[in-house]
């Protein structure tokens, strides 16, 4: 087991904060797992599991053991696919693909690992993971020990799952099983992917067409983490009642609004910020992308301080303007 000191993390986070970890460890198999997180229990230490660093925020160095789950392999038997915590999601979005199966297709390009999936239940453009999601192997934290959880286990909502509520950093997840189907039925809730697809003039979508939509939509709209650093979206898009929507409308009539439960609507958070003036804003090193006003980039060493107050500046606005509470979407250590 190769445990590392003073380990920087500006290389494993895609914001690209230059952060350390006390102790670092990246694991290949279970015997690893289970002596890496011994280590932290022998020591008292906390751990952070850390996949691909794309939804994650810190602010300062982390004091405890960060463990990187690096279990790879994916099994495809007809339509059922698992896959190791440590896979890229992307490649295995197209892996399924070119095996003939869908379901995945609009999950295109989003960042990271497999065994962060389930974690907020990733979804864009109309899809959500816990839509084929089967089960997932985990291992717990303190214990050590494996278990199996079904779907009905996960507790999965909008970016949401039991992982980022009452069970936060207590399973390490090592492998995700899903189900895709070898039928296809195209998922074209989205105006945009709608929009691409009248405009290619494609009469019966395959569901290579819609990823390669949705790829090129990504590119299009979202900063490139390779040039600006960015998390994705930073807050989740807040769910109103219908009451404060209709009173939001009256001052402005376009406020755009997906239909959720209960009487409740969604309502787009870019919009929000971009109305409350702070598109652009810039806090040292991190701004309010000019591009989309969801994600905050890294414009220059930003540090955890300038993410921090960007993010009370833009919070505070929101509230301010129009009286919503925005909920920060990435992980925050
Ligand atoms: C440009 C960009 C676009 C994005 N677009 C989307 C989008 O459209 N939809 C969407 O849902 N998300 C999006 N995201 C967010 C992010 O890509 C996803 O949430 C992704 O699943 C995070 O994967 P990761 O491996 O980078 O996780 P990390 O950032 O490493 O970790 C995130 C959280 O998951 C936990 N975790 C990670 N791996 C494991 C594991 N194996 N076991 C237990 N806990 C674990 C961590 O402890 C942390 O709490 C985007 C991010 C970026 C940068």
């Amino acid at each position: 087991l190769r445990v590392q000191e003073n380990y920087n993390l500006s290389g494993l986070n895609t914001f690209g904060l230059d952060i350390k970890a006390r102790y670092f460890v990246r694991v290949q198999d279970k015997e690893s797992l289970y002596e890496a997180l011994e280590f932290a229990r022998d020591r008292q230490h906390t751990v952070l599991v850390l996949g691909g660093g794309s939804n994650i925020v810190f602010s300062g160095d982390y004091g405890g053991l960060v463990l990187t789950p690096d279990f790879r392999g994916v099994d495809i038997a007809r339509g059922e696919v698992s896959a190791g915590a440590g896979e890229n999601w992307h490649r295995l979005v197209r892996h399924t693909l070119d095996a003939g199966l869908s379901g995945l297709e609009n999950l295109s390009l989003i960042p990271g690992h497999v065994g962060a999936a389930p974690i907020q239940n990733i979804g864009a453009y109309g899809q959500e993971l816990e839509n084929v999601f089967l089960k997932l192997e985990a291992t717990n934290i303190r214990t050590g020990e494996d278990a199996i959880f079904q779907k009905s286990d996960c507790e999965f909502g909008y970016r949401a799952s039991i992982f980022k509520n009452n069970f936060r950093d207590c399973w390490v997840i090592t492998r995700v099983y899903l189900t895709l189907s070898e039928v296809y039925s195209p998922i074209l809730a989205y105006k945009d992917v709608q929009e691409e697809v009248a405009r290619l003039q494609i009469d019966d979508p395959a569901p290579e067409n819609i990823s390669d939509i949705v790829i090129a939509i990504r590119r299009r709209k979202l900063p490139d983490v390779s040039v600006q650093g960015n998390v994705g979206s930073f807050f989740k898009n807040p769910i109103i009642s219908s009451e404060q929507r209709d009173k939001i409308q009256q001052e402005y009539a376009d406020l755009p609004s997906r239909h959720a439960e209960d009487h409740q609507y969604k309502i787009p958070a870019a919009w929000l910020i971009e109305h409350a003036g702070m598109k652009g804003m810039e806090s040292g090193g991190a701004m309010v992308s000019e591009q989309h006003a969801l994600v905050f980039v890294n414009i220059g060493s930003a540090t955890v301080t300038d993410v921090a107050r960007l993010t009370e500046l833009v919070s505070s606005a929101v509230h301010k303007h129009f009286g919503i509470q925005l909920e920060i979407e990435p992980a925050h250590y």
